[in-house]
């Protein structure tokens, strides 16, 4: 069955959630703030917005979150994370703080604020994988994927600098994860590939 306009979570624990409930509207999903276990449970897809990953991972422990996000996650819901998003949704972190754990799902290992201080804040133009016009890529303190597993579909690379070549978003069956974002430039393409996504499996 496919749904014309599923019902998409934002984990709203910490981070820019408000952003991405905008932009999951204007591409005609509905919409849920999720914070609680009840809530999990009746979304058909999660996105896991930016912000700041360890504190994302203390708060879904203390409310409980965690083991039902991992429980539908590991069952297939659909995720997308950005930023500190991808890291939450990371097997594997390098870089991590002390007793940071991830909700897992995809077979990559993330570094956190990859891109070093000089530039660990910038905009760049980016070829995404499939799309004949660039993409504007806002990177906040972004990790970079520093090991895809053989499953994982590489979407975007970083071009030019000391990071060229860098993974910046990822595709694994239904979880989709980028460095960057899309949710803060008006540029609707990732929110509307995820909804996409979650229409094919809902
Ligand atoms: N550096 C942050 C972290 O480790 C991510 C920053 C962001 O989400 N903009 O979680």
């Amino acid at each position: 069955m496919s749904t014309a306009s599923p019902l998409v979570g934002v984990l709203a624990v910490q981070g820019d959630v408000r952003e991405h409930l905008g932009v999951l509207k204007a591409v005609g999903a509905r919409t849920l703030a999720v914070r609680r276990p009840e809530e999990i449970a009746r979304v058909d897809a999660l996105v896991i917005p930016g912000g700041e990953s360890t504190t994302i991972d203390k708060l879904v422990r203390a409310f409980e979150l965690q083991g039902p996000l991992r429980e539908r996650l590991a069952a297939g819901m659909p995720a997308y994370g950005s930023c500190a998003g991808m890291i939450l949704l990371a097997d594997r972190v390098t870089d991590a703080a002390r007793d940071q754990q991830t909700l897992g799902g995809l077979d990559i290992t993330v570094r956190r604020n990859a891109f070093g201080r000089q530039i660990d804040s910038f905009e760049q133009d980016i070829w995404y994988a499939g799309w004949p016009e660039p993409l504007r890529a806002v990177f906040i303190r972004a990790p970079w994927v520093e090991e895809a597993g053989e499953s994982v579909e590489v979407l975007a690379r970083v071009s030019g600098g000391r990071a060229e070549g860098r993974i910046v978003a990822v595709r694994q069956g239904s979880l989709l994860a980028t460095s960057f974002h899309p949710e803060v430039t008006g540029d609707v393409r990732v929110h509307a590939q995820f909804v996409e996504m979650v229409r094919m499996v809902s």
